[in-house]
């Protein structure tokens, strides 16, 4: 190789170098507007493209889902992990489900406590907390002590005042029409799956 050419190890030695020296951010996408997984989705997106460390965990969807998101995540090599069984309102045993709920906060206590990741995404976590089966203080405390260059994205409504205080990014998504409130137009592959 030309010496003047950077080899591909010289730039990922790079990227891994700048993202040490990251301000880890603890990003929260929350509202009644849809959007929230999918701009999470679009972050490590990006961030994958530099190389990043980056996993999603996922609250309250099923284990068995296969959405787009997950078969493309799985041909990047992007680690996706959904857990839970359905939304809670379709949940036959609301015992099992906060009991996996927790099991899936325990494994992404750990992430942030030993720092594997780069960025760490709790989708629909606020409901977790909102429903009482993970303490909100818990979640405050290993944020606040997980590794400083680590960025934590968490998506839900209803997120809780005392995330969003510790919180450097909040953005809240409002819903000025959504095909299904306005035309029953239901959700389709692509768009919401
Ligand atoms: P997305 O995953 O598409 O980014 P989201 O994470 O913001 O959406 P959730 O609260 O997780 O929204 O809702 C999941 C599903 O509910 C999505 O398919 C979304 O389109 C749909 N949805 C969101 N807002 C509304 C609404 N106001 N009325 C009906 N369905 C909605
Ligand atoms: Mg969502």
């Amino acid at each position: 190789m030309d010496e003047k050419t950077p080899s591909t190890t010289d730039a990922s030695t790079r990227e891994a170098r700048r993202r040490n020296r990251q301000h880890g951010l603890v990003i929260v996408n929350t509202g009644n507007g849809k959007g929230k997984t999918t701009a999470a989705l679009g972050v490590l997106f990006r961030a994958w493209g530099r190389e990043y460390r980056v996993r999603m965990f996922q609250f309250i969807k099923s284990s068995t889902s296969n959405y787009g998101e997950h078969k493309a995540a799985k041909r990047l090599g992007i680690r996706i992990e959904p857990m839970g069984d359905g939304f809670t309102w379709l949940s036959k045993d609301l015992e099992r489900t906060a009991a996996l709920a927790v099991e899936q906060w325990e494994r992404c206590r750990e992430v942030l406590r030993t720092g594997t990741e780069d960025i760490v995404v709790l989708d629909e976590f606020t409901y977790a907390m909102s429903y009482g089966w993970v303490p909100v203080a818990d979640v405050v405390q290993a944020l606040e002590k997980r590794p400083p260059a680590m960025h934590v994205i968490v998506t839900g409504r209803n997120a809780p005042q005392e995330l969003i205080d510790c919180a450097d990014l909040v953005t809240e998504m409002q819903e000025v029409k959504h095909p299904y409130t306005d035309q029953g137009i239901k959700a389709q592959p692509g768009i919401e799956f």
